[in-house]
């Protein structure tokens, strides 16, 4: 659950669970802040294990407040795939590649379009452009 949205550039803090776009004095870009304490209390290793296998798994670190407003297909809890060759190949000792290719759709940003869908079903909003 965000504990407040806060401008970059100014400091201005604003409330989450109200539609917001840019900071509205000086257009800056509003970051999340969680109440990180908060949440290592409430989770542990063992409870995400338990927990279905999609980015969703890390909610209390996410925007949305009730899961009934999750839309999602499945996005994250991609693997980490070894790829020594292409390691050799650039001097590199340990490349290591998430495979983002077996999200439904094919992209890292479908983590980022679950997030927006769902915290704008959880504002209200029935249209995005
Ligand atoms: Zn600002």
């Amino acid at each position: 659950m965000i504990q407040e949205l806060v401008c970059t550039r100014c400091g201005r803090k604003f409330d989450p669970n109200q539609i917001q776009t840019v900071c509205t004095s000086c257009a800056g870009t509003l970051f999340a802040t969680y109440d990180l304490e908060r949440v290592k209390s409430k989770i542990s290793k063992d409870s995400l294990k338990e927990r279905l296998a999609t980015m969703w798994r890390y909610r209390e670190v996410l925007p949305v407040n009730d899961e009934r407003n999750i839309v999602t297909l499945g996005e994250g809890y991609t693997p980490i795939l070894k790829a020594e060759k292409l390691g050799e190949r650039i001097k590199l000792r340990s490349l290591l590649v998430k495979d983002d290719g077996i999200i439904p759709t094919c992209t890292f940003k479908a983590r980022g379009q679950s997030a927006t869908i769902s915290k704008a079903k959880e504002l209200g909003i029935v249209r995005l452009h």
